[in-house]
């Protein structure tokens, strides 16, 4: 499909992981797309409805000359994805301010600062399309992760309200809620799937996700399908948020090992 055809995104924490998915999926949809990391750029991306940009979301001056580098490049800018996340697993008793500032600054207020940067640039556009990268984690609770819930739910209360302020404005702009994604933040040790995946039972979908779930989430989110959507929240995380299974009655899921 081409659903994305004439749209030009900008994506961080685009190396790899969820963030290079979309980067392919939009490619793949027809637009035109602006990769941004901290990373270098993976090198089999290049193509001229593609290009790179270095840029850590926590810095302001980045943000501005990555937007400014994205319109001189494909002429204007239609759909940010703010997709760079860090993720600490800690204790809340070893939870110090040091990290818990850092999970902050860059799951929230790298959010924050690119919806500063591209809102002007997306009124150029005649209006477009914002995506903040939240989590299963910014819905519900997750132990060792008091920061990276905090950021999160963050995450999704703040588009709430933003979605509010840039509706009349023509900019939409939807969170999504990804649960347990293979990627290196997820699978840091790099457990090969087929044992990783025996964790998941507990999930409804009994696996663990693509990353390719969340960019097809993503370009949904970007297309013009999702014209009336604002506001929304999308979880993609295998049923995971759906609800809990009571084990010991009927229509629950059998543990594997046990
Ligand atoms: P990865 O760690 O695989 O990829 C994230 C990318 O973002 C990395 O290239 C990383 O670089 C980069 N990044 C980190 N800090 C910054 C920064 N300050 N500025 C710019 N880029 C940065 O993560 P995923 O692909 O798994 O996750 C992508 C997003 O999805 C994150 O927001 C994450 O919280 C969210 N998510 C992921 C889930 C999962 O199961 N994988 C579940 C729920 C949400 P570096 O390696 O240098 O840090």
């Amino acid at each position: 499909m081409n659903r994305l055809e004439g749209k030009v995104a900008l994506v961080t924490g685009a190396s790899r992981g969820i963030g290079a998915a979309i980067v392919a999926r939009f490619l793949a949809e027809g637009a035109r797309v602006m990769a941004t990391d901290v990373l270098p750029a993976p090198p089999d991306r290049d193509g001229d409805r593609a290009d790179f940009a270095t840029l850590d979301v926590t810095d302001a001056a980045q943000w501005a000359a990555a937007v400014a580098a994205t319109e001189q490049r494909f002429g204007r800018l239609d759909c940010l994805v703010n997709n760079a996340g860090i993720i600490r697993f800690s204790r809340f008793d070893d939870l110090d301010e040091a990290m818990m500032r850092q999970i902050i600054d860059v799951n929230l207020i790298g959010t924050m600062l690119g919806c500063h940067a591209a809102i002007p640039a997306l009124e150029r556009a005649g209006g477009g399309s914002i995506i903040n990268m939240s989590s299963a984690d910014g819905i519900s609770g997750a132990n060792s992760l008091t920061a990276y819930c905090a950021s999160k739910f963050g995450v999704r209360g703040f588009t709430k309200a933003l979605a509010l302020e840039l509706g009349p404005r023509r900019i939409r702009v939807n969170s999504i809620h990804p649960g347990g994604i293979l990627t290196e933040m997820a699978n840091p040790t790099n457990i090969p799937r087929h044992l990783y995946d025996r964790g998941y039972w507990i999930y409804p979908a009994q696996r663990s996700g693509d990353p390719a779930d969340v960019a097809a989430a993503a370009a949904y989110l970007a297309s013009d399908d999702a014209a009336y959507c604002i506001g929304t929240e999308l979880s993609v995380d295998g049923g995971l948020n759906a609800g809990h299974y009571y084990m010991t009655m009927p229509g629950a899921p059998r543990n594997p090992t046990a």
